[in-house]
């Protein structure tokens, strides 16, 4: 099937690019100066509004109707004063849509489904189910031809709830179907984060999932670009909130920007760029608040034309694990793949790990029942400990500018490869 009838682009729009009414005018500005209006604008919630959302879910899930309801209004209240803001006939459509979405969403509190999960998932979706319902009608205000597509009718997924996969040939064919003949006149605004099962049970991605939705949707389409925009001039070689002087990135080849963000360069979801890849777009990462800059360009750049530069990638909140055999017998892979597996029922991910003669040690995320894995590992074997750490990466090092950034340092645990040095530290910043 081709997709190609229409050369379109995508963007993306975060929630920091939509945290109140001011910030949404911006976003309208942006569309409407655009030059190609076969443009696919997707949107995640507006400002912390998952984050609000998943307060409420926590007060539902544990029957705290009072706190619950509190929380309800706090995310009713901030997408009002933002419609009121921006809307100032109160016959205007928007009103009732927003209205509709409210009735909706208590009677998703009603619902009664077997796990958590589900339940999270049917309440998460509003967050962009609101944000989009207000930017199409902010749009539509400012005479641009949008047309609101609920993605959930596109993106069709499995039922792993909070981190459901999507089933693209399906989901592709449906983008094909659905979003592409409306691209000869319109702006199709839509969600990301988002998707449902093929009982229509709402779904999502995983956190920060909304870059990933747009690469999607980028790569069915075979969009000429995608560009993503942020609170930040681009991508820098270090996240701007730990490192000052963090310098700005312009060409990043898909390679380093996959390590980046498996790394922990947060900037971008690290499933955003194999979709990008494999059908080579390219990806701009753009700053919503300074439109004269281009930013950084993700491409399929080779390392003999490009030079990249150092990068600094912090990981917090992780625990380093040391096991050692009590007998001193050596440790082998079938120790290993045990402990992995162990790991893997925790949905635990190890981020680095080093092989001794008699011990094994890894730097893992920190998960609920760790006390009871420390437990369980400590029958066999002699268990230390270290939490909370953190990891930092270097990614094209530099000997001197990393002793530099080391200097004063506890070092519990280091590693090297040709491109990239890790370091297990304390995480006493
Ligand atoms: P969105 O609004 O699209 O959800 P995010 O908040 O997820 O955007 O991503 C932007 C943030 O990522 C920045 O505000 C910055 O603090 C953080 N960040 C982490 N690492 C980097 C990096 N290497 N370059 C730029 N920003 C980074
Ligand atoms: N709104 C979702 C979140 O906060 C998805 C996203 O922003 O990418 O995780
Ligand atoms: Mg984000």
């Amino acid at each position: 099937m081709s997709a190609t009838s229409v050369t379109s682009q995508v963007f993306k729009f975060g929630g920091a690019a939509l945290c109140n009414a001011d910030a949404i005018k911006n976003v309208v500005q942006i569309i409407a100066e655009h030059p190609s209006r076969a443009l696919v604008v997707v949107v995640s919630a507006m400002g912390k509004m998952t984050n609000q959302l998943e307060k409420l879910i926590e007060a539902h899930t544990t029957d705290d109707v009072k706190r619950r309801d509190t929380e309800l209004e706090i995310f009713f209240k901030y997408h009002d004063d933002i419609v009121n803001n921006l809307f100032e006939l109160q016959s205007h459509p928007v009103y009732q849509d927003i209205h509709n979405l409210k009735t909706t969403m208590r009677w998703s509190l009603d619902e009664h489904l077997s796990s958590a999960d589900a339940v999270y998932d049917q309440l998460i979706v509003f967050g962009e189910l609101f944000s989009s319902t207000i930017v199409f009608h902010a749009l539509c205000l400012n005479r641009i031809n949008a047309h609101y597509v609920d993605i959930r009718n596109v993106f069709k997924t499995d039922d792993h709830y909070r981190d459901a996969a999507v089933d693209l040939d399906y989901s592709e064919a449906r983008a094909i179907e659905v979003i592409q003949p409306l691209l000869s006149n319109h702006i199709v605004v839509t969600q990301g984060f988002i998707g449902s099962t093929s009982d229509n049970y709402s779904t999502s991605l995983g956190r920060e999932g909304s870059d990933y939705s747009a690469a999607l949707l980028a790569n069915f389409l075979n969009a000429q670009q995608l560009t993503v925009w942020k609170d930040v001039p681009g991508v820098l070689n270090a996240d701007p909130r730990y490192f000052q002087n963090a310098r700005l990135i312009e060409q990043l080849n898909y390679q380093d920007a996959v390590e980046l963000t498996y790394y922990g360069a947060t900037v971008l979801h690290p499933k955003t760029i194999k979709p990008l890849q494999n059908k080579a777009i390219p990806l701009y990462v753009r700053s919503f608040l300074d439109l004269n800059h281009t930013g950084t360009c993700i491409s399929n750049y080779a390392y003999a034309t490009y030079k990249p530069k150092s990068s600094y990638i912090l990981k917090k909140n992780l625990v380093l694990i040391t096991a050692q055999r009590n007998d001193l017998s050596f440790i082998t892979e079938a120790h290993i793949s045990m402990i992995y597996h162990l790991l893997w029922m925790k949905r635990a991910k190890i981020h680095v790990m080093q092989i001794s003669a008699v011990s094994f040690s890894f730097c893992c995320d920190r998960f609920t029942d760790m006390d009871t894995f420390i437990e369980e590992l400590s029958h066999s074997y002699t268990v230390k400990y270290n939490s909370p750490v953190q990891l930092l990466t270097i990614r094209n090092y530099q000997e001197s500018k990393s002793a530099q950034v080391l200097e004063g340092k506890t070092i519990l645990l280091e590693q090297r490869s040709r491109q990239t040095c890790q370091f297990v530290l304390p995480d006493d910043v």
